[in-house]
């Protein structure tokens, strides 16, 4: 029997310095579902991601995934996680083949299969023929694009994704959308935060609505229309 998969954040303290900028966060994402962040800028979007892929530490509060924390079993909780950054981080001296089998290494994926899942994403983003390029020569979509590559390679529980939309053309958008889908059929819980209210509506199975550090609604779109006092003024503002 399979255990089921869930990111559970407990409610998060939590922030950069002494001043939390997550009052008291609270929430879930279960397998199989993608889950938007939202929220306006500055509302801790950002903060929340780095929480979870342990770039910062709880105040208080605790974050699990499928039970285990990074506190408890660092090694093998961030095997269970990839991250899409909104700025692609890549290592200027390295090509993007050097990036796919750094990932491959760090993930220890057998890879022979890797490189099938590899070269299927490649082609999908048209790098295929890229592989001895180096970061100075990608844009900054295709930059973004190799970040999605190498994190869509391992097989997670648990894939974040800040903000993917912005630098994305609409047919690199529509393929990230499909590869996400596939994802989340696979059994990965999705967490994706974006300001794009009109996709996210589209592909969300539900949402996580934070303003200010505080959570303010969450659940599918009637749900967050319930629990929102203003819900046209602060849906319509995202
Ligand atoms: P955006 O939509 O603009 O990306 P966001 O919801 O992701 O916004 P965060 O980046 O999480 O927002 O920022 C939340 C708060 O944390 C803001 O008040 C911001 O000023 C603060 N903050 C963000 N990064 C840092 C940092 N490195 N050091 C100190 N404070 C920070």
């Amino acid at each position: 029997r399979k255990k089921k998969m869930t990111l559970k954040v407990k409610n998060l303290v939590g922030g950069y310095s002494s001043i939390p900028v997550l009052k008291d966060i609270s929430f879930e994402v279960p397998g199989s579902s993608l889950v938007g962040l939202i929220g306006l800028n500055g509302a801790g979007k950002s903060t929340t991601i780095n929480h979870i892929i342990g770039l910062l530490r709880p105040m208080k509060g605790s974050i699990t995934l499928n039970g285990v924390s990074l506190q408890q079993d660092a090694a093998q909780y961030k095997k269970m996680i990839a991250y899409i950054p909104e700025i692609p981080v890549l290592y200027e001296e390295l090509t993007l083949k050097e990036h796919i089998e750094l990932t491959m290494m760090a993930y220890q994926l057998d890879k022979e299969q890797a490189w099938q899942k590899a070269e299927r994403f490649l082609k999908v983003f048209r790098l295929d023929n890229k592989l001895d390029w180096f970061p100075i020569n990608f844009s900054k979509g295709m930059k973004q694009k190799v970040m999605i590559v190498c994190a869509l390679l391992p097989k997670v529980d648990l894939l974040l994704v800040d903000e993917p939309f912005l630098g994305l053309d609409p047919l690199a958008t529509r393929d990230l959308l499909n590869l996400l889908d596939k994802e989340k059929q696979a059994g990965t819980a999705i967490l994706m935060s974006t300001h794009v209210l009109s996709t996210a509506q589209e592909v969300c199975d539900s949402f996580v609505m934070i303003d200010e550090g505080q959570l303010l609604a969450s659940g599918t779109l009637s749900d967050l229309q319930e629990q929102s006092h203003k819900p046209d003024a602060s849906l319509s503002e995202i």
